[in-house]
C-alpha cells in the first residue's frame, strides 16, 4: 500500500521528506523495510517470462529493481520536483551514468572549472578518451559559456556553490542559453540539496547528487542520484541496469531515512556556517572569508534568489600563506582533518594540499586555492564549541 497519488500532490516538502515512496507491505510494518535480495521469484513460468519481456511491472533483480532503491529513488524525485530519480553506487556513477546516456563521441559538454576535482578529470580524461571533447570555462561568466558553445555541444554541467570558494551560478540565465541552442543543463546539487536549492525549478533539466555527503548526513555509505524528467531519466536507468552501478539496498535505506531529517540538518548545518562566517570575518588573522551569506559576497543577492539558505560549507584566507594554514589546523581539536563533507561531524581541510594538490601552480592560482586557504564544512556540534577550537587555531600562529 502507499500513500495516494492525489494526497501526495498537495504535500509539502517536510510531508514528502517522511512520507513520500514509502510501499506498505503485507506485514503493516510502519519503518520503511530494508529488501537485502538480490532476486525475486515468480509465482510461474509464465509470469517469469511477463516480468522480463515487460508486459508486467514488477521486482526481478536488483541491479535493476529493489524496493528499497525504489522508495528511495521516489522521495528524491519528490522533494526535487523531478519526474523521477535514478539510484547510483557513488556521486561519481552519477555523473559517469548521465554521460553514457545523454552523449556520444562526437558531442561536446561545457563544464564550469570549479568543479569537484574528479568530476573534472572524468570528462578531461575518461569522456574525452570516448570522443566527447569538454571546454572548462568560469562558473559566473555566462558571457563565457555563450562563448563556448560550438554546433556540438549537448549538455552544460555545473556545481553550485562552488567547492571551495561558494561562488554562485546563476542558474536561471544558464538554462535559458542552454534551452536557446538545445542544450541540457545539468546541475550537481550536492552542496545545498533540495533542502536549500531546487535546481529544476530554476530551469535546470538534470539534477546531479552525490548522496554520500549531506543525504547520508553521516558519513558511513557511498551512493549518488540522478533526478529529471522521464524521458531523459529512461536512458539514466538503461545504463544503471546495462552497466551496474547500482545502489546497495542497505545504502538505499540510510539515505531513505537520512532525506527524513534533511532539511532539520541543512537549516542547522547552514545557520552555524553563517555564524562562523561572520566570526571569521572580523578577525584580523584572516585576509579574506568566502560565504554567499556574508553580504560582501559578490554573488550574496542571487545566492539570496536561489537558495533557501547559504550552505554549511565555506572557506576562509588567513595571512601567512600554507605554514599559518597548517598550523591552524593543526592547533584545532574538535574539528577533524579530512576531505570529506556533509557529516555531522565538523570537517576541516586545506585545498591546496589535499583536494586540489594535483592542480599545477598556476592551475591553483586562477583557481583562487591559495596556500592560506582553509575549507570548514560546518557540522551539527554546538557552533560556540566550534568557534572556540577556531580560537585555539588562530592561539596556534603563534
Ligand atoms: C563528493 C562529490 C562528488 C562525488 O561523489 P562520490 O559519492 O564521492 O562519488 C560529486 N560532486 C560533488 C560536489 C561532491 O562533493
Amino acid at each position: 500500500m502507499s500513500l495516494d497519488d492525489e494526497l501526495m500532490a498537495t504535500l509539502g516538502f517536510d510531508s514528502l521528506a517522511v512520507r513520500a515512496g514509502q510501499h506498505r507491505t503485507n506485514e503493516a510494518e510502519h519503518s520503511e523495510p530494508m529488501f537485502l535480495t538480490s532476486s525475486f521469484v515468480f509465482d510461474s513460468a509464465a509470469q517469469a517470462a511477463a516480468r522480463f519481456g515487460g508486459s508486467e511491472p514488477g521486482n526481478i533483480y536488483s541491479r535493476f529493481t529493489n524496493p528499497t532503491v525504489r522508495t528511495f529513488e521516489q522521495r528524491l524525485a519528490a522533494l526535487e520536483g523531478g519526474e523521477r530519480a535514478v539510484a547510483t553506487s557513488s556521486g561519481m556513477a552519477a555523473i559517469l551514468a548521465t554521460c553514457l546516456a545523454l552523449l556520444q563521441a562526437g558531442d561536446h559538454v561545457v563544464c564550469s572549472r570549479s568543479v569537484f576535482g574528479t568530476t573534472n578529470v572524468l570528462f578531461e580524461k575518461y569522456m574525452k578518451k570516448f570522443g566527447v571533447q569538454t571546454t572548462f570555462v568560469s562558473l559566473t561568466d555566462v558571457s563565457a559559456w555563450q562563448s563556448a558553445i560550438t554546433a556540438q555541444t549537448k549538455l552544460f554541467f555545473l556545481e553550485t556553490p562552488s567547492n571551495p570558494l561558494c561562488e554562485i551560478a546563476d542558474i536561471p540565465a544558464l538554462a535559458t542559453l542552454a534551452h536557446q541552442h538545445g542544450i541540457l543543463l545539468a546541475v550537481d546539487n550536492c552542496f545545498c540539496t533540495p533542502a536549500l536549492q531546487k535546481p529544476l525549478e530554476l530551469g535546470a533539466d538534470i539534477v546531479i547528487h552525490s548522496a554520500t555527503k549531506y543525504i547520508d548526513g553521516q558519513g558511513r555509505c557511498m551512493g549518488g542520484a540522478v533526478v529529471g524528467r522521464q524521458k531523459e531519466m529512461e536512458e539514466v536507468f538503461g545504463v544503471v541496469r546495462t552497466c551496474g552501478p547500482t545502489m546497495s539496498a542497505f545504502n538505499a535505506w540510510v539515505f531513505l531515512k537520512g532525506l527524513e531529517t534533511l532539511r532539520l540538518r541543512m537549516n542547522a548545518h547552514a545557520d552555524s556556517a553563517l555564524v562562523m562566517a561572520q566570526w571569521l570575518a572580523a578577525r584580523p588573522e584572516v585576509a579574506k572569508v568566502h560565504y554567499a551569506g556574508l553580504a560582501s559576497h559578490p554573488q550574496h543577492e542571487l545566492a539570496r534568489r536561489q537558495q533557501s539558505k547559504f550552505g554549511g560549507v565555506l572557506s576562509f584566507e588567513l595571512n601567512g600563506g600554507r605554514e599559518a594554514a597548517w598550523a591552524f589546523i593543526d592547533g584545532t581539536k574538535l574539528m577533524s582533518i579530512t576531505a570529506n563533507l556533509g557529516d555531522a561531524k565538523t570537517t576541516i581541510t586545506h585545498p591546496a594540499t589535499t583536494t586540489h594538490g594535483r592542480l599545477s601552480p598556476e592551475a591553483k592560482a586562477a583557481a583562487g586555492i591559495t596556500e592560506g586557504l582553509i575549507r570548514i564544512a560546518v557540522g551539527l556540534e554546538d557552533v560556540a564549541d566550534l568557534l572556540k577550537d577556531c580560537e585555539r587555531g588562530f592561539a596556534a600562529l603563534g
